[in-house]
C-alpha cells in the first residue's frame, strides 16, 4: 500500500512529489499520457520565479522530475482509468493495463487539455495541419496562410506567434467581439497579418491527397452563408478540458468539469487532493499550479498524520 500516489507530471504533480518526498513518504507518480503537462509543448518559459533569463520548458520540467527523483519519488509511465474508494478507507487506482495500485492518499494533477470542436475528421488531423500549440507546430508553416480558431488570450497570444512565420493569419472568432483582454485583442488586432473573420465557425475541414488540411468550411453563424478557406494549418485555441472525467462521483465538478476543492487542495472525498489545472480555470499558470501541488502535498502528509502514518 502507498502512503499517496500522485496522479500527473506538471507542474503539480512534481511539486506535489518534492514535497511528500522530503516528508518521507515514498511517493509514486503515475505519468499520464504526457509526461511533464502542458509546459513540455511550449518553448521559453519567462515567468516562472528564479529563471531571469527564462528556461525552456521541457527543461524545466526535467529539472522538477529529477528534482522530486533526488526524494524518492518513483515514477510509473502508465494511464490511469479510474479510481475508487474502498470500504477501509484507501484508494484502488486502475490503470488502462489492468494494474490496479493501493494508495491511502491521492493527489489529482492531471492538469487539462486542448478543447476541439468535435468535427468528425477532426482527431486525425492532429498533426497533419491541426494542431492546439502554435509554438511547437508554428515554425513548420512558413509563409503559407494559416488560421487560429477562438477568441480568448490564447487565441489572440498564438495569432500573434503565428504572424512571425505565416503569410496571412485568419482569427475565427464566432462572436463579433473578442473575449480576451484589451491589450492581447488591441495586439492582436493591430497586426496587418491577421485577418479578423467575426460570427464564424469552422464546419469542415477539407484536405488534399495526402490527407494534410488544405481548406476549411467557414459557416457564417448570423447568415449561414458558407465559403471555403484555403490554408495550411488550423489552430484550434477554444479553451481546454480538465482530465478529471475518470474519478466518476468521488468529486463535484463545476459546470466546466473542473475539480470543485472544498478546503485548500482538498475535495469531497476524504484523502483525495486536487491541485492544479485541473482545478483551476482562474490563474492556470505553471507558477500557480506548482504551489497548489505543494499545498496538497502538505494537506496529504496531514491527512496521513491523522490516520497514523508518520
Ligand atoms: P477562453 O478564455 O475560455 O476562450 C475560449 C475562446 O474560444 C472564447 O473566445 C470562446 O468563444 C471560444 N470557443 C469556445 N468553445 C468554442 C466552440 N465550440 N467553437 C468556437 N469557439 C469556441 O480560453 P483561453 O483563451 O484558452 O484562456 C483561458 C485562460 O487563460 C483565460 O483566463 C486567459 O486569460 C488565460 N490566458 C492568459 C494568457 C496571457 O495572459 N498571456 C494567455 C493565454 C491564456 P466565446 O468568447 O464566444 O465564449
Amino acid at each position: 500500500m502507498e502512503n499517496v500516489i500522485i496522479i500527473g507530471t506538471g507542474c503539480a504533480g512534481f511539486t506535489a512529489a518534492i514535497y511528500t518526498g522530503r516528508a518521507n513518504l515514498n511517493p509514486l507518480i503515475l505519468s499520464g499520457n504526457q509526461p511533464g503537462g502542458q509546459l513540455t509543448t511550449t518553448t521559453e518559459v519567462e515567468n516562472f520565479p528564479g529563471f531571469p533569463n527564462g528556461i525552456m520548458g521541457p527543461e524545466l520540467m526535467m529539472n522538477m522530475q529529477q528534482q522530486a527523483e533526488k526524494f524518492g519519488a518513483r515514477i510509473e509511465y502508465t494511464l490511469v482509468s479510474s479510481v475508487e474508494k474502498t470500504a477501509e478507507g484507501h484508494f484502488d487506482i486502475k490503470t488502462e493495463d489492468g494494474t490496479v495500485y493501493q494508495a491511502r492518499s491521492v493527489i489529482i494533477a492531471t492538469g487539462a487539455s486542448p478543447r476541439h470542436l468535435g468535427l468528425p475528421n477532426e482527431k486525425g488531423l492532429i498533426g497533419h495541419g491541426l494542431t492546439s500549440c502554435a509554438t511547437c507546430d508554428g515554425a513548420f508553416y512558413r509563409n503559407v496562410p494559416v488560421c487560429v480558431i477562438g477568441g480568448g488570450d490564447s487565441a489572440c497570444e498564438e495569432a500573434s506567434f503565428l504572424t512571425k512565420f505565416a503569410s496571412t493569419v485568419y482569427l475565427i472568432h464566432r462572436r463579433d467581439t473578442l473575449r480576451a483582454s484589451k491589450i492581447m485583442a488591441d495586439r492582436a488586432l493591430a497586426n496587418p497579418k491577421i485577418k479578423p473573420i467575426w460570427n464564424s465557425t469552422v464546419s469542415e475541414y477539407l484536405t488534399d491527397e495526402k490527407g494534410e488540411v488544405r481548406a476549411v468550411t467557414l459557416e457564417n453563424l448570423v447568415t449561414g452563408e458558407k465559403n471555403e478557406l484555403e490554408l495550411k494549418c488550423v489552430f484550434v485555441a477554444i479553451g481546454h478540458v480538465p482530465n478529471a472525467g475518470f474519478l466518476g462521483e468521488l468529486v463535484d465538478k463545476d459546470e466546466n468539469g473542473y475539480i470543485l476543492q472544498t478546503e485548500g487542495t482538498r475535495t469531497k472525498t476524504t484523502g483525495l487532493f486536487a491541485a492544479g489545472d485541473v482545478a483551476d480555470h482562474v490563474y492556470r499558470q505553471a507558477i500557480t499550479a506548482a504551489g497548489q501541488g505543494c499545498a496538497a502535498a502538505l494537506e496529504a502528509e496531514r491527512y496521513l498524520a491523522d490516520i497514523g502514518v508518520h
